[in-house]
């Protein structure tokens, strides 16, 4: 019996210069993920960590990650590494209100994620409760791997960031939750 059914036909050739679909969400993401400028917040032991996860042994430039920014305003990714006394958390609110969008927020170690050893009435029970964060790094105090592991995820969220995230009810919902807009 013979077949009705035909093969399609085989797409006309291309030979003109290469090029690949994509989105634009994409690209900026690729950018954004592979340049993420740190802003280190360092209060105690666990920035030691961070001195040594920038030096050469780890080598963070891996990652586009080398050029660490002391301007909030040339900052992507806020680093808060140590412990966070009451008194500080404002300074520590304000940096964060000053760094440009998109930012990412790292809490490096026990105290700045939980308030670690220092269950204590001046000392904050985890940088959460005034900023958002985006990634916990467990440890007292985290070892530079953990630290390049964190560096790592935040470039995930980068990476499959939507461009119109920043500007969704549901961000806007939670920096007002922060009382941050
Ligand atoms: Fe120091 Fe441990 Fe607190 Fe890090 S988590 S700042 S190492 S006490």
């Amino acid at each position: 019996m013979a077949s009705d059914i035909k093969l399609a036909e085989a797409p006309p050739s291309y030979d003109g210069p290469g090029f690949q679909a994509t989105s634009f969400d994409k690209i900026i993401g690729l950018a954004r993920a592979n340049s993420l400028w740190p802003l280190p917040f360092a209060t105690s032991c666990c920035g030691i960590e961070f001195m040594a996860t920038m030096a050469a042994r780890y080598d963070i430039a891996r990652f586009g990650s080398e050029r660490i920014s002391f301007s909030p305003r040339q900052a992507d990714m806020l680093l808060v590494a140590g412990t966070i006394a009451k008194k500080m958390a404002p300074v520590v609110k304000q940096v964060y209100l000053q760094m440009a969008e998109p930012r990412w927020v790292i809490a490096i170690g026990a105290c700045a994620s939980s308030g670690g050893i220092f269950d204590t009435y001046s000392v904050l029970q985890g940088i959460d409760r005034i900023i958002p964060v985006d990634v916990y790094v467990p440890g007292c105090p985290p070892r530079p791997e953990q630290i390049l592991e964190a560096v790592m995820q935040v470039q995930e969220l980068a990476h499959n960031e939507s461009l119109r995230r920043r500007n969704s009810d549901e961000y806007q919902k939670l920096l007002a939750s922060y009382s941050i807009q």
